[in-house]
């Protein structure tokens, strides 16, 4: 996309689509880049009933809204995982797959991840293991891989890895795994057995990122009201440094 948003957001619970009201009512233009939605925590929660406003909902139902809310005030919703940031020139570039988004600022708001790392996988990410079959399967091309993660996006880069001539060694994401090697990875260690390999490809539905951030991901409490508040504040300092510029 060619676009260069005013805002662009990373997440799509309470606080990013406070932050897309805000930024929408400012005039700004921004873009949600978020996984699929039955990923989030709210998703997963029965009933929510301290979210004022609203009547009791499952969290299912409230995350259905917050994306209709913002698709409504006009942001560009883009369904998958940000894989990284990359500051340049003054704007800030977002992976997401193999595509790529520009804005002149950034919001994160991708709640907290209760998934672990692995040990060996922050020392080894980008020297033989990956977030992203599309991005960095071509450099594999031809050798051993391997594909760490469960459910259809997993399955999907293990087979494009195939399609490409990879040697695919799929595994489940839980697990104890570790990953070891020299300057680079080279073995994945699974249940006591090495797995000799060129990349280890971990799928997660979410990757953690670390300018303005709002929601769960600056800690307790984990509420939504105070989500919703953070994304409000995350988009006023945004329209700020954005006037500033
Ligand atoms: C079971 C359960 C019950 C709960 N019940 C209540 C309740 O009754 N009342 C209450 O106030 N709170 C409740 N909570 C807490 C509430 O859900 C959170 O406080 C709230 O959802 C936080 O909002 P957020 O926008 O910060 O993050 P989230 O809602 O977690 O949204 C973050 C989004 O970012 C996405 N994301 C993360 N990383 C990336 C990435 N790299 N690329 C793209 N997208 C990414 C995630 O998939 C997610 O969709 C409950 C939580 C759980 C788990």
């Amino acid at each position: 996309m060619d676009q260069i948003f005013d805002v662009l957001i990373i997440g799509g619970g309470a606080a990013a689509t406070s932050a897309v009201l805000t930024l929408k009512n400012r005039g700004k233009s921004c873009a949600v880049v978020s996984n699929r939605e039955e990923t989030s925590s709210l998703f997963k929660a029965e009933k929510i009933t301290n979210y004022p406003g609203l009547p009791p909902m499952t969290g299912a139902e409230m995350t259905a809204l917050f994306r209709r809310q913002a698709e409504e005030a006009g942001a560009v919703m883009i369904t998958g995982r940000a894989i990284s940031v990359m500051p340049m020139e003054g704007l800030f570039g977002v992976a997401v797959g193999s595509d790529y988004y520009m804005a002149k600022s950034l919001i994160i708001a991708a709640g907290i991840t209760r998934e672990k790392l692995y040990p060996g996988e922050a020392e080894y990410l980008g020297r033989g293991v990956s977030y992203c079959a599309t991005c960095d399967g071509m450099l594999y091309r031809g050798k051993t891989v391997a594909v760490v993660g469960g459910g259809e996006e997993a399955r999907h880069d293990a087979d494009f890895l195939e399609s490409i001539g990879c040697t695919v060694l799929r595994f489940e994401k839980n697990g104890r795994y570790e990953i070891r090697g020299g300057m680079k990875a080279d073995t994945l260690v699974f249940a006591g057995e090495e797995h000799k390999v060129d990349c280890v490809f971990i799928i997660k539905d979410t990757v953690s990122v670390t300018k303005l951030v709002p929601g769960d991901c600056t800690g307790k409490p984990y509420q939504l009201a105070k989500a919703a508040g953070e994304g409000n504040v995350a988009a006023l300092s945004a329209c700020d440094y954005l006037a500033g510029k």
